[in-house]
């Protein structure tokens, strides 16, 4: 294993509220463990109530004083875009950090997690440019017209799958928008967002508008959320945390986006590139470890093409680079934590022992005392199994035949999930047909997991509510008041195109 050292302000972390490092008014920390090794590599402090209630007082303070709230979009948009720059230049540090915490393949973390993060701060800039309202001409005698406004301090929940950027695509919007933050990061993976909070800070975002606190999600997540300061939540992680946090806001009449389960089906038909459908079936379920709600854990084949795939699968799974996630041509790195392993091997047991067959792969590694999965796939799964209905959220793909368009369609939407969905076909009527018919936030045709900021992804059914990323994400950032100015009838009695909203 290449050693890699984090930067000493992330070994013994503090949270960042108010422009700068703050301690704990607590003593309890959470230790920071690398999955590569199970070694302990930093602690953060387990933020208590009065924490939150201090992050929650600097962000409402600096809201309320409009040095980011009523500035202009385009001075916002240049601090983010100084953000994205800092991000870009330090992007071999940030993707190390990420993938000690995570277990993340640096090539990965590089490639994807931090590029996705800075290209999401400069797409969030050009759009903080674009916050117009617009002039409505009505029969009033009025000038009537419409602005957008930020809402408030927004609360940031995220999960350890994707921490940077799951964390960036609600900070970089919630700030493009004039919002403030108080942030929460997963327990198990937070050391990301300490190292942007730095990033954010010296790009110029002023003391107070982003602030993070770590600690566990029960302990402090739900003060956070109903605190009276706060005006939104935005939340990623399980669909029970999510529809507990919905009851939650709801009761304080609370906006919230939750972006939460998922086990997307991957439809592949007889007329696809096989070996194309083949290679995309492979990044779709082995990619983060198979620890991405938008991930492609069930395979629909049509039957023709069923044996060859399997075949296929299990001659080529055995051979994709798993280890040390800090070597560059690796691409199954370890799961993110122990307790997600135990979650993943008794899953697979569940459905050998429910008469599943196990094509390839099924056992924990334990190589360097990392918390390695195989890749491994099960066949022979009634669709009603709870490997097929539940989200296992590891490298884990069920593969089930099909024979008609219709029965793919419903077996795809047959879970109470609707995240992703992906068609391989070479047949372009078919893949329009089938995007449309599948209850999903986003439809891959012929790849898997192409994302970009401009793209809203989000949920259907139990997967969630609301849309992150593209103009979508601003909306829910930003709420419209309307301005109606009476005009006075012109005193000599002629008729006035300025009241009409004309331009001479
Ligand atoms: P997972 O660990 O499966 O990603 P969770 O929903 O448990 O999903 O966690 C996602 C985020 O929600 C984490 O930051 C976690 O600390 C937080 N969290 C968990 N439970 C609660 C809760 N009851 N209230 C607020 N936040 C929570």
């Amino acid at each position: 294993m290449v050693a890699m050292t984090l930067p000493s302000h992330l070994q013994h972390a503090q949270h960042w509220i108010d422009g700068r490092e703050t301690p704990s008014s607590g003593d309890q920390r959470i230790d920071v463990i690398n999955p590569a090794n199970q070694s302990v590599i930093a602690s953060t402090p387990a933020g208590t109530i009065a924490d939150v209630d201090t992050a929650v007082s600097a962000a409402q303070r600096a809201f309320r004083a409009g040095s980011w709230s009523r500035i202009s979009g385009r001075e916002r948009a240049a601090v983010l875009l100084r953000a994205a720059a800092a991000l870009r230049q330090q992007a071999d540090q940030l993707a190390q950090v990420e993938s000690m915490d995570v277990g993340k393949p640096i090539s990965f973390a590089t490639a994807v997690d931090v590029n996705t993060a800075a290209e999401t701060y400069e797409y969030a800039a050009a759009l903080a440019q674009q916050l117009d309202g617009a002039v409505r001409r009505t029969p009033l005698p009025a000038h009537a017209y419409t602005q957008r406004e930020p809402l408030g301090v927004v609360a940031a929940i995220t999960p350890f799958n994707f921490p940077l950027i799951l964390s960036t695509t609600k900070i970089a919007f919630a700030l493009a928008a004039g919002n403030t933050i108080v942030h929460k990061p997963a327990e198990d993976t937070p050391l990301s967002a300490l190292f942007v909070a730095r990033i954010l800070t010296e790009a110029g975002v002023p003391d107070g508008v982003y602030n993070l606190v770590t600690g566990y999600g029960r302990e402090i997540g739900e003060h956070l959320v109903t605190h009276p300061d706060v005006a939104k939540v935005a939340f990623t992680g399980s669909s029970t945390t999510g529809a507990h946090l919905a009851e939650l806001a709801g009761r304080h009449l609370r906006p919230l986006t939750a972006e939460l389960g998922g086990n997307a089906a991957n439809i592949v038909f007889a007329d696809a590139d096989v070996e194309q459908a083949i290679q995309t079936t492979i990044s779709a379920f082995v990619f983060n470890t198979g620890q991405f709600c938008m991930g492609g854990p069930r395979l629909l084949v049509q039957r023709d093409l069923l044996e060859p795939m399997l075949e296929a699968l299990a001659a080529a799974l055995p051979h994709v680079p798993l280890g040390d996630p800090s070597q560059p041509e690796t691409v199954i790195g370890p799961v993110a934590t122990s307790r997600q392993r135990e979650k993943i091997a008794s899953a697979v047991k569940q459905a050998v022992d429910a008469g599943a067959t196990l094509v390839t792969g099924g056992q924990a590694l334990d190589l360097d005392g990392g918390l390695y999965f195989q890749p491994t796939v099960l066949t022979g799964v009634d669709n009603s199994a709870e490997a097929v209905q539940e989200e296992i959220f590891g490298p884990v793909l069920t593969v089930q035949a099909f024979d008609t368009e219709a029965e793919a369609i419903e077996l795809a939407n047959s879970t109470r999930y609707g995240l992703a969905a992906g068609v391989q076909t070479t047949d372009i009527s078919r893949a329009h047909r089938v995007a449309d018919a599948l209850e999903a936030g986003i439809v891959w045709v012929n790849s898997w997991s192409m994302l970009d900021p401009a793209m809203p992804f989000g949920g259907v059914k139990d997967s969630g509510w609301g849309r992150e990323n593209g103009p979508e994400q601003m909306e829910s950032y930003t709420r419209t008041k309307s301005v109606i100015i009476a005009l006075a009838p012109d005193p000599e009695g002629q008729a006035s195109n300025a009241a009409e909203g004309e331009v001479q």
